[in-house]
């Protein structure tokens, strides 16, 4: 009976040790490809001792009670995150002043000298930023696009591509309803279903309703795509009541290259993308009778990371992404506002808070130091990291890319295989998965980023970079 038993826990750990070295493979991870074939040589050898040799027994019956108590363990319940489940409100203390969009680097960095009187009025107000903005302008946000990969021309051509999706959509963000159609009130459980899945049908990967919460919504229009500049400082005070929340998911293959090209390319492919789906959406909103406001970056008149936090898609990371369930921090957030009346979710505790103020993977990785490694801090009545993106930014135009190692480094955005799967849902319910698995997590995968080689269609000039880059 003891030798069945020993054979048939073996055999379970050496099955998930298997399963865990095709995906180490398949994932490109070399150590915790050493980790896991490790360990299903240890798991191999265990099968002749227990069958032939008693005299090891003892050694083979504590590192079987070793595996099976620490996976006991992992049952102790996690409590509830209240303040993650409570959404964003729960995370503000004392005022918090709605968000100038005028303030926002990339709405600087449109603002020419001669975008009179628009440019005098904005540095007239702040004349310590205007001339490390000048520097900045100069360079260029990304400075040469793909520098780091010597600007190859077929990834480059990728992101040109598809931000000219949303340049040619963008117009059309803010539909009215259409003359002629009927704006009926309808049962809300039944819109929040046509809404739902008539996006997912579209395209997005995960879908969330929120009521929109006025602390989100800029307070002054900032950004001017298309000569518009009379709107460049307007009040933002007419904006509808509900907010459809849209992710698509960023493939791993080109987040995994970050930050060279590739992880750029699949950037821009993802703003493209929530381009279509939020303008699709706007419009379908429009034949409903309603007026649908498309969130994407032609027209942003919110903030999307608190907004997909209070519709239930996901926590607030170290590094300040979203990070849902199933991609992580590997997502682009897109939503589409309206009146029409629809069920909001409720927010998600994911383990999201517990496990970053272990993790820091992403702050010791991040090249130019912008994320912090200590305690949340508030600013603007807002209580959590605060990223510098002032250096952050500095880092993009110096490689020509947006960067993306901390989205990349973050254990959530794993790709979603059988055992990221489990270490996510333990991470939702266990308290001893918090605690236990950063350490863990440094410990197969290595604590620094280094990365991944691509398939060979999205391959670019390497220089030999990936024998010696780890950031
Ligand atoms: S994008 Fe790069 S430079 Fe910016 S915070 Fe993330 S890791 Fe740091
Ligand atoms: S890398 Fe770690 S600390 Fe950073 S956001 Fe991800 S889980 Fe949190």
């Amino acid at each position: 009976m003891h030798i069945i038993v020993l054979l048939l826990v073996t055999t379970f750990f050496l099955v998930l040790s298997a399963l865990f070295l095709v995906e180490c493979v398949r994932e490109k991870e070399q150590r915790g490809t050493k980790i896991a074939t490790a360990a299903l040589v240890v798991f191999l050898a265990m099968i002749p001792i227990i069958l032939w040799i008693p005299g090891l027994h003892p050694f083979v019956d504590l590192l079987l009670a070793i595996l099976f108590l620490g996976s006991l363990l992992l049952f102790i319940p996690a409590r509830p995150d209240k303040r993650a489940l409570a959404g964003t409100v729960a995370h503000t203390e004392g005022i918090v002043e709605r968000v100038d969009e005028r303030d926002a680097v990339f709405a600087r960095l449109r603002l020419k000298p001669d975008n009179e009187p628009y440019y005098r009025r904005y540095y007239d107000d702040r004349p310590d930023q205007e001339e490390a903005d000048a520097k900045r302008r100069a360079k260029g946000l990304l400075g040469s696009l793909g520098s780091i990969d010597g600007s190859y021309q077929p990834l480059n051509a990728m992101v040109h591509a598809a931000f000219d999706i949303p340049d040619i959509l963008g117009t059309k963000a803010d539909s009215p309803p259409v003359e002629g159609e009927e704006c009926r009130q309808w049962d809300p459980a039944q819109a929040t279903d046509w809404v739902k899945n008539f996006a997912r049908h579209i395209g997005a990967d995960m879908v969330g309703i929120c009521k929109v919460n006025p602390l989100w919504v800029y307070a002054r229009r900032g950004e001017i795509h298309y000569s518009n500049w009379q709107d460049w400082g307007k009040e933002l005070d007419n904006f509808p009541s509900y907010a459809v929340v849209m992710l698509t998911e960023m493939n791993w293959d080109h987040v995994s290259a970050a930050p060279h090209s590739p992880s750029v390319a699949e950037s821009a492919h993802d703003y493209g993308k929530g381009a279509y789906l939020s303008t699709l959406m706007g419009r379908w909103f429009a034949h409903m009778g309603y007026r649908g406001v498309a969130q994407n970056t032609r027209n942003y008149d919110t903030l999307l990371v608190p907004l997909a936090v209070d519709a239930g898609l996901g926590e607030v990371g170290r590094q300040g992404y979203l990070i849902a369930p199933k991609y992580g921090a590997r997502v682009r957030i897109f939503a589409t506002l309206t009146d029409m009346e629809l069920l909001p979710d409720n927010p998600a505790s994911l383990g999201i808070d517990e496990f970053c103020q272990r993790c820091k993977k992403c702050s010791d990785t991040c090249p130019s130091q912008s994320i912090p490694s200590g305690d949340k801090t508030t600013v603007n009545g807002i209580h959590r990291w605060k990223l510098d993106e002032d250096s952050c930014f500095d880092y993009w135009s110096k490689v020509g890319t947006d960067c993306s190692i901390c989205m990349a480094v973050c254990p959530f955005s794993r790709p979603d295989t059988f055992s990221h799967k489990l270490v996510r849902f333990l991470l939702c319910k266990s308290l001893i998965a918090r605690r236990w698995f950063p350490l863990i997590d440094n410990f197969i995968y290595g604590k620094r980023w280094r990365p991944r080689p691509v398939p060979s269609w999205l391959d670019y000039p390497r220089k030999n970079k990936l024998k010696s880059e780890h950031y």
